[in-house]
């Protein structure tokens, strides 16, 4: 057996505290419980998917269902590398909001899913750190809209609702920032299985940036604009992924979904990327799903 020098058994040590290596599982935690969808069913879909990977472990902290008090409900963020929100319901309690913002500037990942954007439009740290969201009186006061025209960044400040969405249909995600470790190596066109297109999310979007768009086609009751789909988001030391895809099981059993959604979980957990792009990924003309 080689022995091992004090300087390299220090930096083992060292290097074991710091930072999470590849052949460590990632430690998520998905929250659920109360949502305007259906929770029980997408929330195993997202919990296998992610385990099909063999990059993470998973738990699952489900709130009381159908309830306004949630104070006695006290996930153990810190107990986690990310931390990934199915939940769209009643406000948490001050000290859960408190660990909940003090375990994301401190360095712990987050990921939001869809609805998730929609809950806590009064909780200011919270859409900090999602970037934009949308419905339950959402307005200018929430900050601008965010879109992309002719490949720029806009930040609209038009006075108006915050969150929309047209019939559900498949449609095209494009790459926009084809050098981030999420979507890199990925087809820069891909085409989405049936889903909501959100449309006139509203910000702060402060540290917020654009990885992916969906044209919102007005023949689909949607806005002419190329709306944010994928994003991340820097908060204090932690960072942030937020997808907006993800309506039904129909939506999230697509494989793009599925890679984008490991990949951005492995990334806000850990800053990098290892999970490969499966040889099965969407092409720009066709859907791609797995049960
Ligand atoms: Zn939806």
């Amino acid at each position: 057996m080689q022995m091992m020098s004090g300087f390299s058994l220090l930096a083992l040590v060292l290097g074991m505290a710091t930072c999470i290596h590849a052949d460590e599982q990632v430690r998520v935690l998905i929250i659920d419980g109360q949502n305007n969808h259906n929770w029980r069913e997408t929330t195993p879909i997202l919990r296998n998917g992610l385990l099909a990977t063999g990059r993470f472990s998973v738990d699952v902290a489900t709130s009381p269902s159908g309830r306004q008090d949630l104070s006695e409900f006290h996930p153990h963020f810190a107990n986690y590398d990310v931390v990934l929100s199915n939940y769209n319901g009643s406000p948490w309690s001050d000290q859960t909001r408190a660990d909940f913002e003090a375990y994301v500037r401190g360095g712990g990942g987050f990921v939001c899913v869809h609805a998730a954007n929609n809950a806590f439009p009064e909780w200011s740290e919270y859409n900090e750190i999602c970037g934009l969201g949308g419905w339950h009186g959402r307005n200018e006061d929430s900050g601008p809209y965010v879109y992309l025209k002719n490949g720029e960044v806009i930040r609209d400040q038009t006075p108006g609702r915050g969150g929309y969405h047209g019939p559900q249909h498949e449609f095209q995600v494009t790459v926009r920032d084809v050098d981030h470790p999420i979507t890199r190596g990925l087809l820069t066109v891909w085409m989405h299985t049936k889903d909501e297109l959100y449309d006139r999310l509203r910000g702060p979007a402060h540290k917020m940036s654009i990885l992916a768009t969906a044209y919102s086609d007005p023949a689909q009751d949607g806005t002419g604009r190329d709306e944010p789909m994928l994003m991340t988001i820097s908060y204090g030391q932690g960072r942030g992924f937020h997808t907006v895809l993800g309506h039904a099981d129909y939506s999230m059993k697509c494989v793009g979904f599925m890679t984008t959604l490991s990949r951005g979980t492995e990334w806000a957990a850990t800053g990098e990327v290892s999970i490969p792009v499966p040889a099965d990924f969407p092409t720009a003309s066709t859907t791609r799903a797995r049960d």
